[in-house]
């Protein structure tokens, strides 16, 4: 079978990399070992909601909530020494200094990250981070991309864009269930 791709324009590979990501959380909270026909069942339905707009991407989940729950952590590795606030887009490309930009890192992880987005240093650690890190990173890429007026554009017309993100890092593939964590735990 021909492999048909899913997406476009800039929106719809964000919004193809967040259906992976929901089908995933689905599974990893089933703890399932793969997925099966109810996760690709999700993904379908959220990727043509978010299209057609009868679905956002709050639609899911609570961010806020989650947040709470996760405490004074590194969200990345689940540390609780030499904490600081990490600005998930860095501030220097035009990362904002409010709260859904900003989360606990240890300064091994920060250091670690150093100039890098968030993905490409989870491609370069070569190992995904929990999903609802994952999650927010897309909505604030979302949100730029919304604000810049980037949303319609083809994904391919941003390449020799500056931009605080680079997309051929956002993930459209996730690893299977049993590979995947939803949230970090403290050490
Ligand atoms: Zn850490």
């Amino acid at each position: 079978m021909a492999k048909v791709k899913k997406y476009e324009t800039v929106k719809e590979l964000i919004f193809w990399s967040y259906a992976n990501l929901a089908m995933a959380h689905t599974a990893v909270e089933r703890n399932q070992e793969k997925y099966g026909t109810f996760n690709y069942v999700i993904r379908a339905k959220l990727f043509k909601g978010l299209k057609d707009e009868t679905m956002n991407m709050r639609s899911i989940f609570d961010d806020e909530k989650i947040k709470l729950q996760t405490g004074q952590i590194c969200n990345y590795c689940g540390s609780n020494q030499n904490l600081a606030l990490d600005h998930i887009v860095a501030q220097k490309m035009g990362g904002k200094d409010d709260a859904e930009n900003l989360i606990y890192a240890c300064r091994s992880c920060n250091s670690s990250k150093g100039k890098r987005d968030l993905m490409e240093w989870m491609e370069y650690k070569g190992e995904f981070l929990p999903l609802m890190i994952i999650r927010r990173y897309l909505k604030l890429v979302f949100k730029f991309c919304k604000e810049n007026d980037l949303l319609e554009r083809k994904v391919e017309e941003l390449d020799t864009f500056e931009l605080p993100f680079k997309l051929e890092n956002i993930p459209i593939k996730y690893p299977k269930p049993s590979e995947l964590k939803l949230n970090i735990v403290a050490q």
